[in-house]
């Protein structure tokens, strides 16, 4: 019933160089901490852009910066969590009946990510995935870890992180437009997290809580006691629970907002 195709790898070619702007649309927890929306990070590169995570938020968060959702094309999602997964049916929702699409939409992730992916939108939004004709191709790349894959115009390398102990949650370092950026998912510490940080000229990494050890989480504690072991140009932390924004003056290193941009 849908024009869904199953691939591994992208296009061929070299990856473009050129200017890539991150734009921050979701910093924050499960619990939307601080009014903070559901983690979802856009990448733009001149002429495509990708979403790293798609919060529940993520849709709303797009019009809100006058951003054209039809302009992503892909998705990389780091686990099945909702915080960063919910957002997805509400573009399928937003191609199936608003914006029309040329090119399929890659949704890349661990695996389990097409049964996940499909039976959210299934329950979500049932007789339109079962009655209706889909307007709009879905390209789902199950990534094996420590393995360099092209999706588009980007490569991604997915390393397992600590999150919980169904499925393998990751992290990735990614290659887009001559610059590298690495993105810790959510995680508790891992050594994994060096190989991820090392040579990025951004990374962002999870910083949960400010000072409280909890499991599958990191706290700034936890960034502190390891920051010279990541070798990144630029550091940006997000994910914060309410008690780490308590304490945002604290942080040496630079926190993620909702909205911000970074230009690499
Ligand atoms: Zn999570
Ligand atoms: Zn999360």
């Amino acid at each position: 019933m849908t024009a869904q195709k199953k691939e591994k790898g992208g296009s061929g070619g070299r990856v473009p160089e050129g200017p890539v702007e991150l734009i921050v649309l979701g910093s924050g927890d499960a619990f939307g901490s601080g009014g903070r929306n559901h983690t979802a990070f856009l990448v733009n590169l001149p002429s495509w852009g990708f979403l790293l995570d798609c919060g529940a938020t993520t849709l709303i968060t797009l019009k809100r910066l006058n951003l054209d959702p039809g302009a992503i094309g892909a998705i990389l999602i780091s686990h099945l969590h909702g915080d960063h997964i919910a957002g997805i049916p509400f573009l399928f929702l937003q191609y199936q009946f608003l914006t029309e699409r040329q090119e399929p939409l890659i949704i890349a992730g661990p695996a389990g990510t097409e049964q996940c992916i499909e039976g959210l939108w299934g329950l979500m939004y049932k007789e339109t995935r079962e009655m209706m004709p889909r307007r709009f191709t879905v390209q789902y790349l199950e990534l094996e870890p420590k393995k360099w894959t092209r999706i588009g115009p980007i490569e991604a390398f997915p390393l397992e992180v600590v999150h919980h102990l169904r499925g393998i949650p990751y992290g990735y370092k990614v290659k887009a437009g001559g610059k590298v950026l690495g993105y810790s998912g959510d995680t508790e510490w891992t050594d994994n997290l060096i190989e991820l940080a090392e040579g990025c000229d951004l990374f962002i990494c999870e910083s949960y809580r400010y000072d409280r050890k909890i499991r599958f989480h990191m706290s700034y504690e936890d960034i502190r006691a390891h920051r010279s072991a990541l070798k990144c140009k630029r550091l940006l932390l997000t994910h914060l629970h309410a008690d780490a924004l308590a304490r945002l003056q604290d942080f040496e290193d630079e926190v993620a907002y909702d909205g911000m941009r970074v230009s690499l």
